[in-house]
């Protein structure tokens, strides 16, 4: 089905039609903050929800500690089984890469999502960029955890996966960031080839009846040991193209994406999460 072009109206940038790509719906509907009432509207760039400055000050991690799973974990990936995931794109069996205990993001497959849905939760998540990846910015060991999938495609809200060491791009943008809203408070990122692990506590927002909003998620984000989001108020989802927005939902999967840059794709291990308030 054919999207419906949102025109919205940034008056000091001047009026400048953009088609979004069908990866990013979301951003669709938001509407500018400056649209003047009446005034034809325009789609918002990319570019306009960047943010440069101020750089994260970069801390060095400690060593890396192996963290097995409590007692009382859902085990996501084991480094045997992709057994509680599945392709976002249609539920299939998921179709990464499986080998020497980790698995690797399938490029031309696509991205994949818990078989399961999720509300609250304290998450365990390991990452490693390829050694080799030359490529620079968001091009370089792009993926993203979104925490709770609010649709098809990049859709709900992203905790971005990056590799940041050494590699400059918008901080809103960089590993730890809450997609182009919320900039790590330092770059705690190890380099390529090395294990990054992310710890999270998510808390999902909450809806009314009539679908408006109750409550707004938050999320803590501890990146190889260290503090980065500290119990952060998201404002939204996080799309690429336009200003954060909240759509009602209830419990939801998990989505490991599947990047487009041509960077090496890169690997996961040891996930693992413990369900909460429930
Ligand atoms: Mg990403």
């Amino acid at each position: 089905m054919r999207t419906r072009l949102s025109m919205l109206v940034l008056g000091a940038l001047g009026a400048v039609p953009f088609t979004a790509s069908a990866q990013q719906p979301t951003s669709q509907t938001t509407p500018a903050p400056s649209a003047a009432a009446g005034a034809p509207a325009r789609q918002m760039k990319p570019e306009e929800t960047e943010v440069w400055t101020p750089v994260p000050p970069v801390v060095t991690p400690g060593a890396y500690v192996n963290t097995a799973p409590p007692s009382d974990a859902i085990v996501l990936f084991d480094g045997k089984s992709l057994d509680e995931w599945v392709m976002m794109r249609d539920r299939s069996p998921a179709k990464w890469t499986l080998g020497d205990g980790v698995m690797t993001v399938n490029k031309p497959a696509g991205g994949i999502e818990t078989k399961r849905q999720f509300t609250d939760y304290q998450m365990h998540i390991e990452w490693r960029v390829p050694r080799g990846t030359t490529q620079t910015g968001q091009s370089r060991g792009n993926s993203g955890i979104f925490l709770a999938s609010t649709g098809s495609g990049d859709t709900g809200y992203e905790l971005q996966i990056l590799d940041s060491y050494e590699n400059k791009t918008y901080v809103n943008g960089q590993a730890a960031s809450i997609y182009k809203q919320s900039p790590p408070l330092v770059n705690a990122m190890r380099p390529q080839g090395e294990w990054n692990v992310y710890d999270i506590v998510w808390t999902a927002p909450r809806f009314n009846t009539d679908g408006s909003l109750k409550s707004p998620a938050r999320i803590t984000v501890m990146h190889n040991g260290v503090l980065v989001q500290n119990n952060y108020t998201l404002k939204g989802n996080t799309p690429y193209i336009g200003l954060p927005e909240y759509k009602p939902h209830g419990p939801a999967s998990i989505k490991l994406q599947s990047h487009g840059d041509p960077s090496p794709p890169i690997s996961f291990r040891n996930i693992w999460l413990r369900e909460l308030n429930k």
